[in-house]
């Protein structure tokens, strides 16, 4: 697949093979020296293999952050910076972001900003990154707002070398699928039939779907950055059930749902809301028992104070003048983006609320 935007376009390569192709593009590149960032978890189950596609071709140091959105904070971001300049990397040196969404985020921040912006490379680890390791956003979480510091920056290709997914655990699985479903929803219908058709337990999905899967679901997302790099419009579509779902993880505290799982939350929310505000026909009961049977858990805790999201939504990056802004959909495929009036938002959450605990 081919990335196309305004300020960049790179190669995703998906398989087996991936590694492969990543050597043979350090072998032909000018890089003077790699960083390899990492979290522990990825570090300990696949450096060595990522080191055997590297050594002999680049001189590389290797970087290992804490694992989750542990890594996305200040102090990480500071002491990457040390490390990068104490190995003496210089502005033709070159990171590779080896992990899921918080080590491409944290990894790619670090490349934007090192000596002003140098080159960055993607090894994705998990499902979840087939969408943060495509579209160029990095960036790491301020105490109030996630992923509120950032930049774009596009990195000069992504390397997916799907056998590494293979020691996903269950709950990472259902978070990243989560992102794929998005896809399916804000772009394409078949995809969003196909999975509910086939896929019935997320442990086994095969090679080949998973393949088919990632390819489809990064092809949307490339599309639309293809589009719109900056995010002036129609990017803000991705962000399709991240309005609430960044407020449950903000409220549950980073790390405690999955990023998905929470986001599954609030795409179920963004249909309803969808349902009264566009009309959309969709059945949202029987979409609702596939997620069951899948494991995801729609239950809001207890604790989760609306008002309190409420005014967390107001500070998503999508709203502005303090007016939360919402993904709906009027038909699977068509987005649009609307501003919702508070008594609706809470309308909307009490029906919301009440037929998830039914189920
Ligand atoms: P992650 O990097 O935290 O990975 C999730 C967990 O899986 C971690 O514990 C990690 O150690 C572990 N892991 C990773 N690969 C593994 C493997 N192969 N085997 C076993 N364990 C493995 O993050 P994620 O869930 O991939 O992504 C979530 C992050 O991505 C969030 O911070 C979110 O904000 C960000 N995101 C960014 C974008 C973007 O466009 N930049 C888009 C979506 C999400
Ligand atoms: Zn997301």
């Amino acid at each position: 697949i081919h990335i196309q935007t305004t300020s960049k376009t790179y190669p995703v390569f998906i398989g087996e093979k991936a590694l492969q192709t990543l050597t043979d593009h350090l072998e032909k590149a000018d890089y003077t020296k790699i960083l390899i960032m990492t979290d522990f978890t990825v570090g300990r189950l696949h450096l060595g293999e990522l080191k055997s596609y590297l050594s002999g071709v680049v001189e590389y140091c290797v970087y290992k952050v804490p694992v989750g959105e542990k890594a996305k904070q200040f102090s990480v971001y500071e002491e990457a910076l040390t490390f990068a300049l104490d190995n003496g990397l210089d502005r033709k040196s070159c990171i590779i972001a080896f992990g899921g969404g918080a080590v491409g985020d944290l990894a790619g921040f670090v490349a934007a900003t090192f000596m002003r912006g140098i080159r960055f490379i993607q090894v994705p680890t998990t499902i979840l990154a087939h969408d943060s390791a495509v579209g160029g956003k990095t960036g790491i979480n301020h105490p109030l707002g996630k992923n509120m510091v950032g930049a774009f920056h596009q990195p000069e290709g992504v390397y997916y070398f799907t056998d590494f997914l293979d020691t996903l655990p269950l709950s990472e699985i259902r978070s990243g699928f989560a992102e794929v479903v998005k896809h399916a929803f804000i772009a394409d219908k078949e995809l969003l039939d196909f999975l509910m058709n086939s896929i019935t337990d997320l442990t086994k999905i095969s090679k080949q779907d998973l393949g088919y899967i990632l390819k489809r679901g990064i092809e949307i997302k490339a599309n639309v950055v293809h589009q719109d790099e900056r995010e002036n419009g129609l990017r803000a579509v991705l962000n399709f059930g991240h309005t609430l779902g960044h407020a449950i993880e903000a409220n549950a505290g980073y790390g405690t749902v999955t990023h998905g799982e929470a986001i599954m939350t609030g795409l179920v929310y963004a249909l309803y809301l969808s349902e009264s505000e566009t009309g959309l026909a969709v059945d949202i009961h029987r979409f609702e028992q596939w997620l069951g049977t899948l494991g995801y858990q729609l239950e809001i805790s207890n604790q989760f104070d609306f008002d309190k999201a409420i005014t967390s939504m107001k500070r998503d990056k999508k709203s502005f003048a303090n007016k939360p802004r919402f993904i709906l959909l009027e038909k699977i495929g068509q987005p649009v983006i609307k501003e919702i009036a508070e008594d609706q938002l809470k309308k909307t959450y009490e029906k919301f609320i009440l037929t998830t605990q039914l189920q």
